[in-house]
């Protein structure tokens, strides 16, 4: 099965203890599409600027993720600058430009199939909306979002969580649209709108899954070096789906490794800023870490 992603595709400007970079490669979608690309084919549906180096498009094009749905559009691409400290779990925004995000409403290429699984990757729920409504999908659909959308767009949000079988959050974002301070109320609050499951994520500290009949933690890997914690939700989100379009049918057991491959993937794209942790790995880096996520977690 393919996985349609649907998010952003951005030039993004961070600084962490570790470095600052600007105008790099970012983006929900593009984390979200390389991570799931190991996995599964991808439609990527999204928007950037004629100011979007075309090198990026092509190593998309490159790499299993179809790039139809990936309109180039007259005006800037979407920005975003943010700082980190030596919490790495917390960005500060400096600054989002949505630039050709503002009014985008994309046109669904015909590769795009209903029958796919759908992620709505973080962007405008208003727009994750439209595009649900496009697509019609008859596959599993996931959605990630984040705290400028849970304050300024609630209302959008907690309507589109009525359509959402997997919803992805941190747990800041989770206190933040729930009002709960324990965990564990605030998947329930989310479950009482609507959504299937729930995957909280903790940064450094692993996940949360909650779904009727089933709760699962999983860790993050153990890491020697990170250097930008950037995109490691999107990565999740995108390594996690991707399994799970893999796989045939989905049980316990499936959704317990696809959090486990979540949790490997986003340990790639901390190691390096930008998608460069993700760009450098290899089949065989995943399948060494899954073995060694066993190891450290057998008890
Ligand atoms: P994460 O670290 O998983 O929260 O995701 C970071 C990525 O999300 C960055 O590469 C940004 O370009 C992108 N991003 C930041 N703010 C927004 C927003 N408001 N809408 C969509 N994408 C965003």
């Amino acid at each position: 099965m393919r996985l349609t992603v649907i998010g952003s595709t951005a030039l993004d400007t961070i600084e962490t203890p570790f470095g600052k970079k600007e105008e790099i490669l970012g983006g929900s979608a593009t984390y979200s599409s390389l991570s799931a690309s190991f996995f599964v084919p991808v439609n990527l549906i999204s928007v950037v600027g004629t100011d979007f180096p075309k090198r990026y498009i092509n190593m998309f094009d490159k790499r299993n993720i179809d790039t139809a749905g990936l309109e180039v559009k007259k005006g800037r691409t979407f920005r975003w600058a943010a700082r980190y400290n030596y919490d790495l779990g917390y960005a500060e925004t400096l600054k989002t430009e949505l630039n050709v995000f503002d009014g985008f409403r994309p046109h669904i290429p015909s590769s795009v199939n209903a029958k796919d699984n759908l992620l709505l990757a973080n962007i405008d729920p208003e727009l994750q909306s439209f595009i649900f409504h496009q697509i019609k999908p008859a596959g599993l659909v996931a959605c990630d979002t984040m705290n400028l959308w849970i304050e300024h767009s609630r209302k959008a949000l907690l309507k589109l969580l009525k359509k959402v079988d997997i919803f992805l959050l941190n747990d800041a974002e989770a206190r933040q649209l729930s009002g709960e301070k324990n965990l564990m109320e605030a998947a329930r609050f989310i479950a009482s709108k609507g959504a299937k499951m729930t995957i909280i994520k903790k940064g450094e500290h692993g996940a949360l899954f909650f779904a009727k009949g089933l709760r699962f933690m999983v860790p993050a890997y153990l890491l020697e070096t990170i250097n930008d914690p950037t995109g490691a939700g999107d990565t999740f989100a995108g390594g996690m789906l991707g399994y799970l379009s893999k796989s045939k049918k989905i049980n316990d057991g499936v959704l317990r490794r696809a959090l486990v491959y979540g949790s490997i993937m986003a340990s790639f794209a901390v190691e390096r800023f930008s998608a460069d942790g993700l760009l450098k790995t290899k089949p065989s880096d995943i399948k060494k870490r899954y073995e060694h996520f066993e190891k450290l977690t057998k008890f």
